[in-house]
């Protein structure tokens, strides 16, 4: 605490990131990244943007990249928002169509930056208990509220709720927005991009972290009905009138024009993550279901602080929650066939 802070600061609970190490030659499990690596498009498209023409601001409305996206998932541009990472537009979405005085919903085990924007912004949170089995259930969802968000495939847990299942959640809340943030859809999901225009109340927020890895580059946004957008620009445009910078553009919009690269990269992780699972279920675990690009286990009779812990002093670094319902599961992202096979081996010394 300090004198010199505003009042407000010294309630905030920022979110904790996953660890990003210094040291070399780590099984970097942690944070969810792509083990791929970006199209070397991507890294032709940024050379080309390397110039004098950074002295000038980028494209504030991010307009050629607007387009891009907007062709690949078949709207207009009007309806795509971009921002510096989802994280921020979700941010922007949390002020600009969260706040009616009445508690927003998400799951109670979920992507733990919906509380932290909570907080920020002064919204009041419900977390609304996932099933037995980690399932959101849409039923539980009818109750009054200022807005509804979860993750689908849902994080950490990588259950993906079908489509239907996250119509009945809009259609119980038609006066209220409803966003899905679809961080790991394409690793086996279908998007709710193509029922945005059946749905003005559906927002649908995407990154490139994750399937496109451009985790460093920092591009997310969102689809949805065009005054939802106009919403979002609005306090953008109060905020950072250039939240994405000349080379970001330029990458991301690379990212969308290598499709073979981006199929390639998606059916490598779907596959090693199918033999992970197996290879865990083998020793003994008990492996949620994902569509994602990671896994989340929990061992029979191992805890699963003490998994993580026994991984670390071998170089492998997996994501441990300590937090009611999950504490004894382990959210390992799927590597590298190498990475992957470290994780296993780490995992059968145990
Ligand atoms: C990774 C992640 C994000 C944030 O992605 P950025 O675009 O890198 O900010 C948003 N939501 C969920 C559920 C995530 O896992």
């Amino acid at each position: 605490m300090s004198r010199f802070w505003s009042p407000l600061v010294n309630d905030l609970v920022p979110y904790v990131p996953g660890e990003q190490p210094k040291m070399a030659n780590l099984v970097k499990l942690n944070t969810n990244e792509n083990p791929f690596g970006p199209s070397p498009k991507v890294i032709e498209a940024i050379k080309a943007e390397l110039n004098d023409g950074l002295r000038l601001y980028p494209d504030p409305e991010g307009e050629a990249l607007r387009e891009t996206i907007a062709r690949y998932h078949g709207v207009v541009p009007e309806q795509v928002f971009l921002g510096n990472g989802s994280d921020e537009v979700l941010a922007h979405i949390f002020y600009g169509l969260f706040q009616h005085g009445e508690p927003i919903l998400f799951p109670d085990v979920t992507y733990s930056f919906y509380p932290v924007y909570c907080g920020l912004y002064k919204i009041e949170g419900k977390p609304v208990p996932l099933t037995d089995s980690f399932e959101i259930d849409p039923e539980d969802y009818r109750q009054p509220n200022g807005g509804v968000i979860f993750p689908n495939p849902n994080a950490p847990t990588g259950r993906y709720l079908p489509l239907e299942q996250v119509e009945s959640i809009l259609q119980a809340n038609p006066d209220r927005v409803v966003v899905v943030d679809e961080a790991y859809v394409d690793f086996g999901g279908e998007s709710a991009i193509t029922l945005v225009d059946q749905y003005p109340n559906l927002l649908v927020s995407q990154t490139l972290s994750k399937a496109r890895s451009l985790a460093g580059l920092r591009v997310g946004f969102a689809v949805g009905h065009r005054d939802l957008i106009e919403a979002l620009n609005r306090v953008k445009n109060s905020f950072n009138s250039y939240p994405l910078d000349r080379l970001a553009l330029a990458g991301a919009k690379a990212a969308y024009e290598d499709e073979a690269w981006f199929r390639k990269s998606c059916d490598g992780v779907i596959t090693e993550r199918e033999r992970v699972t197996k290879a865990l279920e083998n020793m003994g675990f008990e492996v949620l279901p994902s569509k994602a690009n990671f896994v989340f286990a929990r061992h029979k009779e191992q805890s699963g602080e003490a998994l993580a812990k026994s991984l670390r002093e071998q170089g492998i670094i997996v994501r441990h929650f300590n937090k009611p319902r999950i504490s004894e599961f382990l959210r390992i992202t799927i590597g590298t066939a190498e990475q992957n096979d470290a994780l296993i081996r780490g995992l059968a010394s145990l």
